[in-house]
């Protein structure tokens, strides 16, 4: 079991100064528009997963006041794990001052990710806590393009096996150089038996990961059906269905053939277009309903719906593979159903040892939580304490009588990431 117990925000995005405790169960963060509540749950995924889910770049993340004047923002978690309490440290320096205007963005920035205090990669961090965001965009996991719902697959088994990520990460790197080299054949720039050694490269670490996926849609697909038939009622009758960019096996062998035929198949078109035509890098999954495209011919509320499955599916899929169930996140992710689904919902999400919801309307979800539990008004990037019916306290959660004491950790943990990133350089 694992859960946030802390989190502690400098320069991040319009949360400059935060410092919030967190309990297990179901904590509800509300306010108006622009205020702050998707930024939090933004920090909490990427303590988990080590990027955003939003950013482009992830110089987005750095307030705009900081990267004006250079300071860092920082992420700053701790996680109760097993009995054991782990400190993850993300940190972004800003590493040129950006010009006059606020938003032009005329800076990079390094990142540094430390897990008690020893300098990690992104690939190392992800994993040691799970983590599953329910979001109002998922609706694109539908109704959006392919690369969408191959997100979902490779976030959901990077978690589940960070070597899944650096076969990704390497597979990735080789469709590059093949493709350059498909364009220097193509203009007589380079032989043709150069080719094989990048084929090779391509069919050993695709194959694997079109294995690591047949096998992850294998599980996904009855608990997607059945959390779907949970929440819309059986009239519905979804199927998912893997589509491959080359033909599935019994093991990864099978596949590797199945990959050296379809490659050579495709020479043709590689010669017109040089690009690698086929790999899991063109895979899809399909999702129909009574033989209609839901890609397509969803409606809105069917689409949500269809999401809500596929990310409970996801956590369930986490849970059986890592022994642990996931931090949930629902960001804004109950509007647009109708109340009985979202009762329906809530009720398989909130048995996670915690979950994290925001919404504009604190009348969602009161109704089903009740007193238990937490409620956090977000205002100005601040968070106050509030009950259930909205009665908001006179102070901040992280002002007032904790200022000083906050100024200090704050002073302290900046040290440490300093120190980790001059490390660096
Ligand atoms: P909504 O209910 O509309 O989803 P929210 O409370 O989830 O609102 P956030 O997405 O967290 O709002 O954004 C809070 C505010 O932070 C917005 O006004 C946004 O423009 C601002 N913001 C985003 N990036 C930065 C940044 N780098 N520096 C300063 N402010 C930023
Ligand atoms: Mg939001």
């Amino acid at each position: 079991m694992a859960y946030l117990s802390r989190l502690r925000l400098t320069n991040f995005r319009n949360l400059t100064h935060l410092d919030i405790e967190l309990s297990p169960g179901v904590t509800v963060y509300y306010g108006p528009n622009a205020q702050g509540k998707t930024t939090l749950l933004e920090a909490v995924y990427l303590l988990c997963i080590a990027k955003s889910f939003r950013a482009e770049n992830e110089r987005e993340l750095v307030s705009f006041e900081a990267a004006r004047s250079g300071e860092q923002a920082l992420v700053d978690g701790t996680i109760q794990k097993m009995g054991r309490s782990l400190r993850v440290i993300v940190g972004y320096q800003p590493t040129q001052r950006s010009s006059q205007n606020a938003n032009g963005l005329s800076y990079n920035v390094r990142k540094e990710i430390r897990v008690n205090r020893l300098k990690h990669t992104a690939g190392e961090l992800i994993g040691q806590v799970n983590a599953v965001l329910f979001s109002a965009a998922d609706i694109e996991l539908v109704q959006g393009p392919p690369s969408g719902r191959r997100r979902f697959l490779d976030i959901l088994l990077s978690q589940a096996d960070q070597a899944y990520l650096k076969r990704l990460q390497l597979y990735y790197r080789v469709v590059q150089q093949r493709n350059q080299l498909l364009r220097l054949l193509r203009e007589g720039r380079a032989e043709s038996d150069e080719l094989a050694f990048w084929d090779d490269e391509l069919v050993r670490e695709g194959a694997s990961i079109t294995w690591q996926r047949q096998e992850a849609m294998r599980e996904l697909t009855p608990a997607c059906m059945r959390h779907h038939e949970d929440l819309s009622g059986p009239e519905e009758n979804l199927e998912v269905e893997y589509r491959p960019s080359v033909l599935l096996g019994g093991d990864v062998a099978e596949i590797e053939n199945n990959f050296r035929e379809a490659l050579a198949a495709a020479s043709h078109r590689e010669w017109a277009r040089p690009i690698t035509a086929v790999g899991p890098h063109r895979d899809d999954f399909n999702l129909t309903i009574d033989g209609a495209d839901m890609g397509i011919f969803a409606s809105r509320g069917q689409a949500r719906t269809l999401a809500l499955a596929l990310r409970l599916a996801e956590a369930e899929f986490l849970e059986s593979v890592r022994g642990e169930g996931p931090v949930v996140l629902f960001d804004d992710a109950l509007s647009e159903m109708d109340g009985s689904r979202r009762h329906r919902l809530l009720e398989k999400a909130t048995r996670y040892e915690q979950v994290l919801v925001t919404t504009t309307d604190l009348e969602q979800v009161n109704d089903f939580f009740g007193p238990g539990a937490n409620y956090f008004h977000v205002s100005g990037g601040q968070v106050w304490p509030s009950d259930q019916e909205g009665n908001v306290g006179e102070t901040p959660v992280s002002s007032a009588e904790v200022e000083e004491a906050l100024e200090e950790k704050i002073a302290e943990a900046s040290e440490a990431a300093n120190q980790a990133i001059d490390e660096t350089v």
